[in-house]
Formats: C-alpha cells, structure tokens, sequence
C-alpha cells in the first residue's frame, strides 16, 4: 500500500492532463486503481495500490570486487537476482562499459522488457558530489573521482536514475525491509573490504553539509597505527576491515596477545598462516570452525569496531545498529565482544535499550535499497532521500497507459 501525498496527485492531473485532482480520483477509484483514505494528519492523502506486476525496477550494488543487480516488482518482491565478479580497480573507462553490458544481459536474461523498467538504482562505494551523480575522492577508488557516472547510465539507459553510497543504499534497504524496520533513528555499518556507515535520522538518510556523513571507517582509534588509503593513520579500516583481519590471522598477532593476557601456554597449530590467497570468507569459516588465530582476529576486530560505535551511540543515540557485509558474517564471533566494548564505552543514558543487530538482507540489502530508492522518487512512498529527484517524476511514469491501467484484484485492497 502506497501513500501519494496530495501534491503528487495534483501533478498526475495536469500530466495527464484529464482532470482535476477530485475528479481523477474519482475516476481511479472508480476503476480500481486507487482507493480513497481518510485524511491523515489534516494532510488529504489518497491510499494507492498499484499491481505489483506492472512494472519492474534495476537495483545494483557496485562493489569493488562483485556486481549485484536484482529485479524486483513495484512491491520490492526480488523477481531476479545476478551476482558477478568485478573490479573496480580496473578505472572507470573499462568498468563502466562492462556495467552496463551486465545490466543488459541481466535484463535480457530475465525476460523482461525495458518498458516495464521503471528505473535504476546504485548503491557504489565511497562518498558522491552532492549532486549524486560522480565518486568524490573516493579512497578505495582513485581513478573514478570526478568522473560523471550518473551521465553514462542516463545515456545508455535513459531511465528514472538514482545513484548513492553503497552504505546509504544499505541503510535504506535495511531501514525499510530489513532488520531496522520500524525504526527512524538507525545506522547501518558495512564491514567489509573498507568499512562504511549510513545514517537514518527521523526516517531520511543524513548525509551533512556536503554529502560525506557516515565514514565511520576513518575514524582514528590509534593516531601511530598503519597508515590508511585517506592518507592518515590508524583509522578504524586499517585495524578491523577485512584484509587487516586476514593479515592478522595469518600471522596470529591477536591470538598470541591473547594468550599473553591469558598466560596461556597453548600450542597453536596455524590453519591459515601457510595458504595463499587467503580471503575473510576462508577466516570466517576457520573460525566457525573452532580455529582459535581466526577467532581471536575476528574477537579484535569487533572490540576495535565497538569502541567506534559506542563514539556513534554517545553522539547520534540511534535505535538500532544493523551490521552488515562481509566481515559481519561471522555472527556472534564479532558481535559478542563488539556489543560488550559499546556497552561499556558508551554513556548508560546513550546506551539504554539500543539494539545492535545483525543485517538480515544479506547480499541484497544495497541492491534493495537501490531500488527502494526509485520507488521512492517515482511514487513518493516517503519524502525520498535524494535531492535531484523532480517531483514530476511519478507523474511522468503514471501518465503512461501502461501504469495506469494495472488490473488490481479486488482482494489485494486492504
Ligand atoms: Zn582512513
């Protein structure tokens, strides 16, 4: 059940250009596509249901190593979903055109014609200009700054096109289907490759002055630590993203602490340390295992990674903290002594009755949220995030036949 605001409804009238807004929605309730609420709020709304089937939208997660593009219905139902290997490290000039031939043969494969597409959202790693159309200074992403990303899918696709940080993405898909459902003030930690955050605040992404909020992975937690693709040292990435969690575990460095502080004289035999092309999914499993190296790296990582977020929860006081990618899919191994170190780093007024939860999306929670993003923009579901979204968007879609005429049966009214 979607709410179109009054305003929205107004510019399907004179878009349409058939009558006026009691007029059509007379009509429209008339023929079943739109059912007449009451007002809420003292705002007049109009309660719309469309036929899910009647059009589809791309969502795409961009990651530096992997593609995710999903189908879904007008109800955000995952219809098709592809998953491809990618390498952002490539530069834009040969990664874009290989885009956009994935997106073509993933919508070829489905079966489904362009028409029915109602847009296309992507979530992509690093902050954007404020337009959202370009990476800006991407530190995982050097030779794709500046570079007009929204531009080359407008031209190859001209469709209804949004594009955001993968994290802010992640947020909104997990804010709206996923673990964070029902709550308006939510953060959404992406620990993956780089580590990255999408702030919810009264229900609407924040993204600050210029459109960089949520770099959680940069935040210092040892000024002499390794030094950081920003440029500074010992930002939380360098100590508790993926690639320092294998180097740790292959060297054992947080298992010998361990056993320091323990006293513990326990002979380690290595798993991991002699194999090459060792990657966190492999530690994750080795530490699902029993492997005590990948343990106590995993164990590190979410103390250093807590202690960042008790800084977020004493500042930003949200709901619920959803944790997701690739390093969160160790569960609990992470998330019990993450929650342990935020518990006790962080204020108790702060801390009370906030949730710390794992993202229940998986692969597809920045896909969804991509997605949700179009729907949002096209239809008005909410006061949408994105800022170049033109309020006529909606109306252009719906004054097509196509959308305007779904057959709505009767019992998907409610
Ligand atoms: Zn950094």
């Amino acid at each position: 059940m979607w709410i179109i605001p009054f305003v929205a409804l107004y510019e399907i009238c004179m878009r349409t250009k058939t009558m006026g807004p009691a007029g059509i929605s007379q009509r429209l309730v008339r023929e079943g596509h739109f059912l007449e609420a009451t007002s809420r709020g003292g705002r007049r709304a109009i309660l719309v249901h469309f036929n899910a089937d009647a059009g589809r939208v791309l969502g795409i997660d961009v990651g530096r190593t992997h593609l995710t593009m999903i189908l879904t219905n007008l109800a955000l139902e995952i219809m098709e979903q592809r998953s491809v290997s990618f390498d952002t490290d490539r530069g834009p000039e040969v990664c874009l055109p290989i885009l956009i031939s994935e997106i073509r043969t993933f919508v070829e494969a489905s079966m489904v014609s362009w028409e029915v597409i109602v847009g296309i959202g992507l979530g992509i790693p690093g902050p954007l200009s404020v337009d959202l159309r370009r990476l800006s200074s991407p530190p995982h992403m050097p030779g794709w700054d500046n570079i007009d990303i929204w531009e080359s899918l407008h031209v190859a696709f001209n469709k209804l096109l949004y594009i955001d940080n993968d994290a802010n993405m992640g947020a909104l898909g997990e804010n709206h289907y996923g673990a964070g459902r029902g709550t308006s003030d939510m953060a959404y930690v992406k620990i993956g490759t780089g580590i990255g955050s999408g702030l919810i605040m009264n229900g609407r992404i924040y993204r600050g002055h210029r459109g960089s909020a949520g770099e959680l992975g940069h935040l210092t937690i040892d000024e002499n630590g390794p030094l950081c693709v920003c440029g500074n040292r010992g930002c939380l990435e360098t100590l508790a993203s993926a690639g320092p969690i294998v180097a740790d575990t292959q060297q054992g460095l947080s298992l010998a602490r361990k056993l320091a502080s323990e006293d513990n004289s326990l002979v380690y035999t290595p798993v991991l340390s002699s194999r090459a092309n060792v990657d966190i999914a492999d530690v994750v499993v080795a530490a699902q295992h029993g492997d005590a190296a990948s343990i106590a790296s995993l164990e590190r990582a979410g103390e250093r990674i807590g202690l960042v977020l008790a800084g977020l929860v004493n500042l930003f006081n949200p709901e619920a903290i959803v944790i997701d990618g690739s390093v969160a899919r160790a569960g609990e191994i992470l998330l019990a002594p993450l929650m342990r170190v935020a518990a006790s780093a962080s204020l108790p007024a702060a801390w009370k009755d906030t949730k710390i939860l794992p993202g229940e999306l998986g692969v597809t929670a920045i896909a969804l949220g991509a997605a949700f993003t179009v729907l949002d923009a096209a239809f008005g579901v909410h006061a949408h995030s994105v800022p170049a979204a033109s309020p006529g968007a909606a109306a252009s879609i719906l004054a097509s036949e196509h959308f305007l005429n779904p057959a709505l049966p009767k019992d998907e009214i409610s």
